[in-house]
């Protein structure tokens, strides 16, 4: 299949054309985030011609994903694969010519600058505040460009966020409330027209902005498909001089060396816990000590133990997300009995 012939949609639209093309080709974008925004965005990257797409996510596909998050099907959920793999999977089918690295990892304070270091830009498709704060600082720190998005019911919002140019997510949302952790999604639920609709403004942002269109977008975008609202608000006075990310370079969010090891999913109703250091875990040892107190399923990339009302699945890092804890202290608790402190 000829170049030409795959992206001619997109060169015989002018403000694209040959040269836009070129560009996308050499362009390096990085999606945190394979859920529901997170393949969408994917999806619209690399069938543009994206040269590079890396694409991050820490969690494995439920049936609950097929409402809204294009790349799975029925195969992945029952194959039990991570998010990251199974998308890196069906985007190769798509686009062979470009590079798609799919990445099983939590993106945390530890790891987000070497997972974005080199990127032209950065989307965000992922699910909660206080991952979006850190982009926030990392993208601040490093000079790229991100562009926000967000959903919950049927109303998303989305903006750009140009490093030095324009305000940065803490200009615009304010200082995070109690840590940044603020879990709505998993009560309220989301359709996926609203998710479809803030991942394409995303995406043609990502377009203009790698193109270098004089016509990328200074407003916040918010839409509400449901109840009929379509706004934006123009944040070119939206920099605040003492922010204390953009303005006073103080990285919060990435220099919390102390930071969460257990962390509330949204969305999932779940809990990741996360060994303080990383470890390789050898799932066949792990099965055979566990097999007797419960269901033990694993494959190459995650093991799933089933015990009473709890289930336990775990990745090969020793990351594992506990279902079924009513709170923090139980998943640990659970964490400590099954995986090992
Ligand atoms: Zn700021």
């Amino acid at each position: 299949m000829s170049l030409q012939e795959r992206y001619s949609r997109q060169t015989l639209f002018p403000p694209i054309g040959e040269a836009g093309q070129k560009k996308l080709l050499n362009s390096f974008v990085v999606i945190v985030g394979t859920g529901a925004l997170g393949t969408v965005l994917a999806n619209n990257m690399v069938r543009a011609g994206i040269g590079r797409v890396r694409i991050i996510d820490r969690d494995f596909i439920e049936a609950s994903n097929l409402q809204r998050q294009i790349l799975f099907d029925e195969d992945d959920v029952k194959e039990g694969l991570p998010k990251a793999v199974a998308a890196e999977r069906k985007l190769r089918k798509i686009n062979s010519d470009i590079v798609i690295e799919g990445i099983v990892k939590d993106v945390n304070f530890s790891n987000i600058e070497e997972l974005i270091e080199g990127a032209n830009l950065v989307l965000d498709g992922s699910d909660n505040l206080e991952i979006r704060y850190l982009v926030n600082d990392a993208c601040h720190k490093l000079g790229i460009p991100w562009i926000y998005g967000a959903c919950v019911g049927s109303s998303g919002m989305t903006f750009n966020i140009l490093p030095g140019k324009g305000p940065c997510l803490r200009c615009v949302l304010g200082d995070p409330v109690g840590g940044g952790m603020i879990h709505t999604c998993d009560t309220i639920g989301v359709i996926s027209p609203i998710v479809n609709i803030i991942a394409s403004i995303q995406s043609a942002e990502a377009l203009k902005y790698l193109v270098g269109d004089p016509k990328l977008s200074s407003d916040m975008v918010f839409v509400d498909v449901w109840n009929n609202a379509y706004e934006r608000v123009n944040l070119e006075g939206a920099r605040r001089p003492h922010c204390l990310t953009c303005g006073r370079g103080n990285y919060e969010f990435l220099e919390a060396k102390t930071g969460t090891r257990t962390v509330f999913l949204c969305g999932r109703n779940a809990y990741q816990v996360m060994p303080f250091l990383e470890k390789k875990i050898d799932f066949t040892e792990v099965a055979a000590r566990l097999e007797k107190l419960g269901r033990v399923e694993y494959n190459r990339f995650l093991l799933k133990f089933i015990t009473g009302d709890y289930e336990i699945v775990l990745f090969n890092d020793g990351r594992a997300i506990i279902k079924g804890a009513q709170d923090e202290g139980i998943a640990k608790g659970l964490y400590a009995k099954y995986i090992g402190s």
